[in-house]
């Protein structure tokens, strides 16, 4: 077995996993970003969690391949420079030169963390199998990543696969990229978090209230789940208005890609077939490939935090 070092660089935590060549996570450490630091002090703990990982298994650090991470931002794949990572306070970082100094010898590969993550879980999650994936994460904002014929598309900045920021609403809600109406304005976690509270002040007798003690302060998309499995009218309608942000924004994805798969991911994604089976309803009926025999299919993400130290680990050079 060929083993290899996956890391995912967060603005909260850095972790590290070896992974074996047949995309098996073998372990999982984690220590504390403490973004504001130097891109130097941040490399040189990737670099001792690395180690570590692979000691811990028992794993001689010279019979590692290849060292992989994902970044929280734009990597520049040509420079192995992160251009700009918001929550690192990264601007045109070297990061790959730097860990090549800190782990001499070390194949370096790296992208951006939404394209590793995506590449995990087309290699050992729900894209097993496939050749092409999209891979769309409900989160604070809609993360996402291209993966055609078995490679991950980059684009010419390396900045394809954001798919949150396209429109749905010409004129609709402000986004925090400057543009009105993007996806991810109707469809991310914290848009779902927002519609649920309007709802509630709009229905003070919803069960909502109650799920949430009271505090909208606490309500996540959890909250709106359990609402809708308690019958409860008004999360229902906040659902099902959701879905056909959501479906609206995923038929445009399977419109202009016809991918095999799209693997849901987020907290969101936990709802299951809440969230899948009237999704699938309205993408069989609005997908203009409808009449085809091959279908995409809408699938779950299996690996939650693990895709992404998964793929960081197996990325290509
Ligand atoms: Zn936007």
């Amino acid at each position: 077995m060929k083993y290899y070092i996956g890391i995912d660089l967060g603005g909260t935590n850095i972790a590290a996993g070896l992974v074996g060549e047949d995309a098996s996570l073998k372990n999982h450490l984690s220590i504390p970003t403490k973004s504001g630091r130097s891109a130097c002090e941040i490399v040189r703990d990737m670099a001792g969690l690395a180690r570590k990982a692979a000691a811990l298994y028992g794993i001689d650090w010279k019979d590692i391949e290849a060292v992989g991470i994902g970044v929280p931002g734009t990597a520049n794949r040509d420079t192995g420079m992160v251009e700009y990572a918001n929550n690192l306070g990264f601007y045109k970082e070297p990061i790959v030169p730097m860990l090549e100094e800190e782990l001499p010898g070390k194949p370096i590969r790296f992208d951006n963390d939404a394209n590793a993550a995506a590449w995990g879980e087309y290699l050992a999650g729900s894209g097993k199998g496939s050749k092409s994936m999209l891979a769309v994460t409900l989160g604070t904002g809609i993360g996402g990543g291209i993966i055609l014929d078995g490679k991950i598309f980059q684009g010419v900045n390396y900045a394809a696969g954001e798919f949150g920021h396209f429109v749905i609403d010409r004129n609709g809600l402000e986004c925090n990229c400057g543009r009105k109406g993007c996806f991810e304005a109707y469809a991310s976690a914290t848009a779902l978090i927002a519609q649920t509270k309007e709802a509630m002040k709009e229905n003070p007798d919803s069960l909502l209230w109650e799920l949430c003690g009271g505090d909208p302060g606490l309500v996540e998309g959890k909250t709106l789940f359990d609402g809708v499995r308690k019958q409860d009218k008004t999360a229902k309608r906040v659902l099902d208005r959701y879905i056909e942000y959501l479906s609206a924004g995923l038929v445009n994805l399977i419109n202009i890609f016809q991918p095999e798969l799209i693997c849901i991911g987020g907290g969101i994604s936990k709802a299951g077939d809440l969230l899948l089976k009237p999704l699938k309803e309205i993408v069989d009926r609005e997908d203009y490939a409808r009449t085809s025999r091959v279908r995409t299919r809408l699938a779950v993400a299996e690996l939650d935090n693990d895709a992404g130290l998964i793929g960081a680990a197996l990325l290509k050079e």
